[in-house]
């Protein structure tokens, strides 16, 4: 890896995989291409190396300026990512997450037929693209049936499909995966594990869907970051990946483990933070269950999670709560 772009790079994931390629490979040049919306901070990446492109992916024009670097990779993972930005709001996730793949995928074509036949994309998606599990179903494996519920996993399920026809149909090369859902450090402060932690930061009420009964896989963002880069460099060419944290928890016991956290991170009485829990109405479609096999990326590459939800957790709750981080 001496030289990569890594889409969506000043977001959550995308800054701890550009921290992740450095510190593997320090002399790695990582441009991030980004537009920096609401979700991305280059505040994200402070300290680390990068070259920053503020571009919008959803314009193939805005691309220009890219054509004539000397890439080994792109990693893709600028998207809109919030299953509730999706609902409100569906047709900027058909932009970026549809015809922003697209043209990345039209610049990996450049990238691979003039300049570099190793040229390798890969296309960071989700678990969401597979649907709702019922309690008792069997897990998400590379096997499932695409069966997307949501306007967000709907867009992220039809990029999916794009990168493969520009495999079968170009002969580009790619690799996706498909992960659970990330917590960490870094994440815009919308999701429920910042809400949740920023709650009790702020003495205000805990919002939980409905019966707090659904139930996701968590998996550290580093971990995630890992699998990433043993995928690039060693994942089979036209193959996906599922990566999980084989740690399915249902929202309740979810924001339970955070709020006793919490209380010992603050010196508080054990299940004091518990009492700010709120049931709010429900988001409207909410999968019921998501879980994954990880079998196939344990079994080929040898990757498996490294953190366990609680140091994890940990880490994360001291980072939220230190003053200087965004809460709102
Ligand atoms: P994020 O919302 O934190 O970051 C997305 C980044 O993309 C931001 O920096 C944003 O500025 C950038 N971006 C958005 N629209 C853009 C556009 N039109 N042009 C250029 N840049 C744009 O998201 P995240 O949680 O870090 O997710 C990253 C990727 O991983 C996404 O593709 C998402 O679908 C996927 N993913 C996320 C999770 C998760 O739990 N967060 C799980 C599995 C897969």
């Amino acid at each position: 890896m001496e030289s990569v772009i890594v889409t969506g790079g000043a977001g959550f994931i995308g800054s701890h995989l550009v921290k992740s390629i450095k510190e593997k490979y320090p002399n790695c040049v990582v441009h991030v291409v980004d537009s920096l919306t609401y979700a991305g901070n280059e505040k994200n990446l402070e300290g680390v190396e990068h070259e920053l492109h503020k571009i919008d992916i959803r314009f193939s024009k805005d691309l220009e300026p890219l054509k004539n670097l000397k890439i080994d990779g792109i990693f893709h993972l600028a998207a809109e990512s919030h299953v509730d930005r999706s609902i409100e709001n569906p047709h900027i996730f058909l932009e970026t997450n549809v015809i922003g793949t697209v043209n990345m995928l039209d610049l990996g074509m450049k990238y691979f037929s003039e300049f570099n036949p190793n040229f390798k994309f890969y296309h960071i998606s989700t678990d969401e693209v597979f649907g709702s599990l019922d309690f008792n179903e069997t897990k998400f494996s590379e096997e499932t049936p695409y069966d997307p519920k949501s306007p967000y996993s709907a867009s992220k399920a039809s990029s999916d499909h794009f990168v493969r026809a520009y495999n079968h149909t170009y002969g580009l090369p790619i690799v996706i995966s498909n992960c659970s859902n990330n917590y960490g450090t870094h994440q815009y402060p919308e999701k429920m594990i910042p809400v949740i932690i920023n709650s009790i930061k702020n003495n205000k009420p805990i919002p939980i869907y409905g019966t707090g009964e659904n139930v996701r896989d968590w998996l550290h963002v580093k971990d995630h970051a890992e699998a990433i880069i043993e995928i690039f460099e060693n994942g089979i060419i036209g193959e996906t990946y599922c990566i999980g944290g084989d740690c399915e928890l249902n929202n309740l016991q979810l924001v339970f483990s955070i709020c006793d956290l919490c209380d010992e991170y603050l010196g508080k009485d054990i299940k004091e933070s518990r009492k700010l829990i709120s049931f709010v109405t429900d988001r409207k479609g909410h999968d019921l269950r998501y879980a994954i096999n990880t079998e196939k990326i344990k079994k080929d590459l040898g990757w498996k999670p490294k953190r366990t939800i609680k140091e994890g957790l940990k880490e994360t709750i001291q980072w939220y709560m230190d003053p200087k981080n965004l809460d709102e």
